[in-house]
């Protein structure tokens, strides 16, 4: 941790030079110690000190100075460090400003000109100050901040890929943290220019891109290697378990994400049905330790990174990214998953992030607490949000099609929510419209036994209502109607086949119609969904990649 600052200001050098050598010989040893002879110099070092979370325990300024008054200059620096002791040095005619200062800026001393001795007149003052501020002093959060309106996307978009990275930031939301606008101060913006990021150096990125965002905090970006032996492409469970075994075998192993890892996983509050957690885990805390795992045996990991086409060049795989980097690959695991159907509603685009969430109970949980909230979609997943925001809600509502829960998810869900108090069902009902000015204000339901309309406040809609493969971009491969991929004996049923297909042997369990292609999990035809499944698949793609790896 960085030692708290000490700054002192005085225009006359030789005044400067010695209260600087006094208080330096006394206090360098907790304290890193700052003088300048410019009051507008201070000044914008202390904004940039803001930016970078610094600690200032203590401000010693001269009275007279050409570009403002001691007392100016310690009002003004108290905006931002409201904290920090206050001290001004004034020479014996200064006395009287000394004094209403007291008042004006609460200044916690004046000091005379000269101080010498220093031990008696100097060190016992501000050896008192220092003590008082340690006292009250709480460590700054050290880390990266974001700062933003709530109910916004975009500080939903920067949080969700933060945390999703295992990247520790502070959230700072300007309608309830004073302290927020002093960084936008600082950095000289606007509230137009939120959400902004503020990093650990100080520097400021306004409405930041997720892959400069991702640069910035240090997430790698570019392959290490001409050659890998095995790219998985998606990093939820299939992948994050493909890419543990395949590291773990000595395979050279690439990991691409579009968003962060975790997949659809990360957004479950709880999971109750994973082998060896008996009180169950959240989705966050299983990615962390599998993302923690796998760097551990060497795989790389790039993210935010969109796979745009793959093709084979001489038996090679060569995949292509959305951002242009190219990655040379003897095989390939694809394990995209699937993406959440979204609903179909007249302007509902305008408030996904704002008030509108697609599986993203566990971010926002914080923000919707006292509030009345909606979930749409009757699954399992709609009832694990249900049973997680209804620790922070007042109210949670769940809004199904079907007369109730028992045909469309798992028996201990719908008991655990018969037992839950402030969590009701709205049976037959479907969300008809959503309204509101920048963020979601107002939803819309129908009954649809009865066709009963009702307008209803409110700030937070969860929709879970199924979903499905993006694998438009995966060309050559055999696909389902539904974009589902092909593999092992099912590849064989089809007509086509035939023509597909050259080599001697059957394709591999998990092997598509492109020898070397494998595929994990969700987005595989004939999968068995869930989270134990898809990493039982990762692991199985791994053991048939070795197998194909044996071959060429
Ligand atoms: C809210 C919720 C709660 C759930 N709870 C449970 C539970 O308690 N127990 C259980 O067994 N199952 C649960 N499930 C289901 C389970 O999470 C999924 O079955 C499982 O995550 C599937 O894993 P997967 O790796 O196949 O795909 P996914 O988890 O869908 O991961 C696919 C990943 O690939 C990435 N990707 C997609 N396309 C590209 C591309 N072109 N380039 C790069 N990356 C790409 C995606 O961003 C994503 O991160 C839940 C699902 C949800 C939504």
């Amino acid at each position: 941790m960085k030692l708290p600052l000490i700054i002192i200001v005085d225009d006359d050098i030789q005044v400067l030079r010695a209260i600087q050598r006094d208080v330096r010989n006394e206090y360098h040893e907790n304290y890193r110690i700052v003088a300048t002879d410019s009051a507008n110099e201070a000044l914008d070092l202390i904004k940039e000190l803001k930016l970078k979370n610094e600690s200032v325990a203590l401000f010693i300024s001269d009275q007279r100075m050409p570009e403002m008054e001691g007392v100016a200059f310690l009002e003004k620096a108290r905006e931002l460090f409201p904290d920090t002791k206050r001290v001004l040095l004034t020479a014996y005619s200064d006395i009287e400003a000394a004094i209403r200062a007291i008042n004006t800026v609460k200044l916690d001393y004046y000091l005379l000109k000269p101080w010498n001795p220093p031990e008696e007149k100097l060190f016992p003052v501000i050896s008192d100050l220092l003590d008082d501020w340690q006292a009250l002093y709480k460590p700054d959060h050290e880390g990266i901040r974001i700062i933003g309106f709530q109910w916004s996307p975009e500080s939903h978009r920067l949080k969700e890929f933060l945390s999703g990275n295992l990247v520790p930031y502070l959230w700072m939301n300007v309608e309830e943290n004073k302290e927020a606008d002093k960084y936008i101060t600082s950095a000289k913006l606007s509230y137009s220019e939120l959400p902004l990021v503020v990093l650990k150096d100080g520097a400021v990125l306004s409405r930041p891109e997720l892959p400069d965002l991702a640069e910035r905090v240090g997430l790698q970006q570019k392959p290490l290697s001409e050659m890998y032996d095995v790219l998985i492409i998606g990093a939820g469970p299939a992948g994050l378990a493909a890419s543990v075994y395949g590291s773990c075998e000595g395979l050279k192993t690439l990991l691409v994400e579009r968003t962060n890892p975790g997949g659809q996983a990360s957004s479950s509050a709880r999971i109750e049905n994973y082998l060896g957690f008996p009180s169950g885990l959240s989705g966050a805390e299983l990615t962390r330790r599998a993302i923690t795992q796998t760097t551990r045996f060497g795989t790389e990991i790039l993210t935010p990174k969109e796979v745009k086409t793959i093709c084979v060049k001489d038996g090679y795989k060569l995949t292509k990214m959305t951002d242009g980097t190219i990655v040379h690959s003897k095989t390939i695991i694809i394990a995209t998953g699937v993406s959440y159907t979204k609903l179909d509603l007249e302007g509902i685009e305008k408030f996904t992030g704002a008030g509108i969430y697609y599986g993203s109970a566990a971010i926002e949980a914080h923000a919707c607490k006292n509030e009345a909230i909606y979930i749409v979609g009757g699954g399992n997943s709609a009832c694990q949000a249900a049973m997680y925001m209804s620790k922070f809600a007042k109210e949670v509502n769940i809004v199904i099609r079907r007369d109730g829960l028992n045909l469309t998810a798992a028996n201990y869900l719908v008991e655990n929510i018969s037992k839950t108090p402030n969590i009701k069902i709205l049976s037959n009902t479907e969300v008809a419209a959503v309204a509101g000015d920048k963020v979601l204000e107002e939803i819309t339901l129908k009954n649809v036994s009865t066709g009963e309309v009702k307008k209803l406040p409110a700030r937070a809609l969860f929709i879970y209502i199924g979903a499905r493969p993006g694998t438009s971009w995966v060309n050559g491969v055999m696909k389902n109607e539904r974009g589902y991929i092909l593999t092992g004996r099912e590849l064989m049923k089809e007509k086509l086949f035939p023509t597909k297909w050259k080599l001697e042997r059957e394709p591999y369990m998990c092997e598509t119609s492109v020898p070397g292609i494998f595929v994990a999990g969700d987005v595989r035809f004939g999968a068995l969904t869930g989270i134990s499944s898809a990493v039982g698949e990762g692991a199985m793609a791994i053991r048939f990649t070795r197998k194909y790896l044996q071959e060429i």
